[in-house]
């Protein structure tokens, strides 16, 4: 058994394509062409050279001396928040716009929530000259002014959103419904491992890159290119998947995931799907989401916009139920606790979203051998969160 995409676009008996009549052809064209274009030698080499002089990478794979000592073990992070543009996403959204061009698309739409997707997406358009909408959720472009702004001076629409609570769910609507009216010129680009098939899997693959580099990079540093433990954060799913891509069938290493307990996962302040989610559909995709008992969807919540999410990737659904990676919610105190320890102990802000895979190492701890190697993914930078670390540092107790 494999915990990769099967050929029905299926996790186990998470995943799919749930689309509507008019995306059918556009959503079937787009999964015959993804893999024969990313495997193309035309699309590496554009890729893998924009990856390495426009993103920076490889990212370091860094060696965290004083938090190795605290929690007992041989702890790396890989230096997503490096990255041009300050996280993964960047990834993701320079080679889909390569499979855009090479599928002919002219236009480009997305959804952003936090806004670095947004951002993301927004960058690779002004590099590749096309014009780009981003939809956004009313609320967030109020709360997100910083990343509105550099969208806009990118050269992107910012689109604000007024329908449902006005924020990530809310815009992805709205960026579907675009993409229905528009289904032979416009391109998708996805910020994350959700939506239908071949979404999730063409992300995922995109992100891949991350444990690519891990493996390489292990080898040099520790003489065997695999972990005792790989840690990361979970929103829709993209950083973890790209972070566990290349082992996900390596039972020598074991997962560990981090998705946002907000106030508590037994709270309405939650978005913590895969802990209390049911089966569903939204945005295209059979998945574990918060939902009401008649099906509506229960509006998520996290101190960190990026993690604020209804539900999670199809991929990360089957790796949970099947008991392949440990889930942990992480509360919103946890996570602030945690971005405060790295920016003492290492120097490194990380963004809120990342001290989510950072507050999992207190709980784990007990679990550390001196000899484990363990590797944990910081996803992004934190200067986008300073006003929300200012705001909390005298609740902060180190
Ligand atoms: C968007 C974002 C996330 C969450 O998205 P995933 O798809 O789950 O990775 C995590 N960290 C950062 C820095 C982000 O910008």
């Amino acid at each position: 058994m494999s915990y990769q995409v099967d050929e029905n676009g299926y996790y186990g008996t998470f995943g799919g394509t749930y689309v509507p009549e008019i995306l059918y052809k556009t959503v079937e064209d787009l999964r015959k062409a993804y893999l024969p274009i990313m495997e193309s030698e035309d699309f590496q080499r554009e890729f893998r050279s924009l990856l390495r002089d426009y993103v920076g990478r490889p990212s370091p794979l860094y060696y965290a001396r004083r938090m190795s000592e605290k929690y007992g073990c041989q702890l790396y992070l890989k230096r997503e928040d490096l990255n041009h543009t300050g996280a993964h996403k960047i990834n993701n959204a320079i080679g889909q716009i390569l499979i855009a061009k090479k599928m002919g698309k002219k236009r480009i739409v997305a959804e952003t929530g936090a806004g670095q997707h947004g951002v993301a997406t927004a960058t690779v358009c002004a590099l590749m000259d096309m014009p780009c909408r981003v939809y956004m959720g009313a609320l967030d472009v109020e709360r997100q002014r910083p990343n509105v702004e550099r969208m806009k001076m990118l050269g992107a629409e910012v689109y604000p959103v007024q329908s449902g609570n006005k924020t990530l769910k809310d815009a992805t609507n709205e960026a579907i419904r675009d993409w229905c009216c528009h289904p032979s010129d416009t391109f998708y680009i996805i910020g994350s491992t959700v939506g239908p098939h071949p979404y999730p899997d063409m992300v995922a693959r995109l992100q891949s890159i991350i444990s690519e580099e891990i493996k390489w990079q292990l080898q040099e540093k520790v003489g065997r290119d695999y972990p005792d433990y790989l840690m990361a954060c979970v929103g829709g799913g993209s950083n973890a998947a790209g972070t566990i891509y290349h082992y996900l069938d390596d039972e020598r290493v074991t997962l560990v995931l981090g998705e946002a307990g907000g106030l508590g996962y037994d709270t309405e302040q939650t978005a913590a799907s895969l802990t209390i989610g049911s089966v569903g559909i939204l945005h295209g995709s059979r998945i574990k989401l918060m939902q009401t008992e008649d099906g509506q969807i229960v509006e998520p919540y996290s101190i960190s916009a990026g993690l604020d999410y209804p539900g999670t990737g199809p991929l990360h659904c089957n790796l949970a139920e099947q008991g392949r990676a440990r889930i942990l919610p992480v509360n919103d105190d946890e996570a602030l606790r945690a971005a405060f320890e790295l920016t003492r102990m290492e120097g490194i802000i990380p963004a809120l979203e990342s001290s989510h895979a950072l507050a999992m190492l207190p709980r784990l701890q007990h679990l550390f051998k001196p000899s484990d190697v363990v590797v944990l993914t910081v996803s992004g930078r934190g200067d986008k969160d300073l006003e929300t670390y200012l705001k909390h540092k005298d609740d902060v107790q180190l």
